[in-house]
This record gives C-alpha cells, sequence and structure tokens, in this order.
C-alpha cells in the first residue's frame, strides 16, 4: 500500500523502495491534477502529462536482504 508524505509518494514493492514525486498541487498547468490537455486540433485532445512532474520517473531504493548464517559448532 502506497504512502505519500508530501509531495513524494512511497511504495514497496519486490525488495526495494520507489519514490516518486508527485503533481505540484499548486501548479497553475494542471491545479495539481499532473495532466493537462493539449489540443491537436478543435475536436481532438490528447492528454499529456503536466510539466510539474514525471510520472515515468521514479527513485528505487533496494535493499539488500540480510542472509544469516549462523553454525553452531555440532
Ligand atoms: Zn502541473
Amino acid at each position: 500500500m502506497p504512502l505519500t508524505i508530501g509531495r513524494w509518494r512511497i511504495d514497496r514493492h519486490e525488495g526495494a523502495i520507489y519514490l516518486q514525486r508527485q503533481p505540484n498541487p499548486r501548479c497553475r498547468e494542471c491545479g495539481g491534477e499532473g495532466s493537462v490537455d493539449s489540443p491537436l486540433t478543435e475536436h481532438d485532445r490528447i492528454v499529456e502529462p503536466c510539466g510539474c512532474w514525471d510520472p515515468f520517473r521514479s527513485i528505487r531504493i533496494r535493499f539488500s536482504r540480510t542472509v544469516v548464517t549462523e553454525r553452531y559448532p555440532f
């Protein structure tokens, strides 16, 4: 389950933690939605990610698995 602190979304997945910056809630372009409509033609529009964040970029922090090997003298 993702955790959100400020503009950062923190997710744990398969032995790593992913940090992703979320859209700016005070952004003038998208108003915090993270996407903007770009008109291609009068009737056609394309939804693009806003420049205030990058939905395809995240910071991955891998944590090494601690392997405990204990040997007993018998
Ligand atoms: Zn924005």
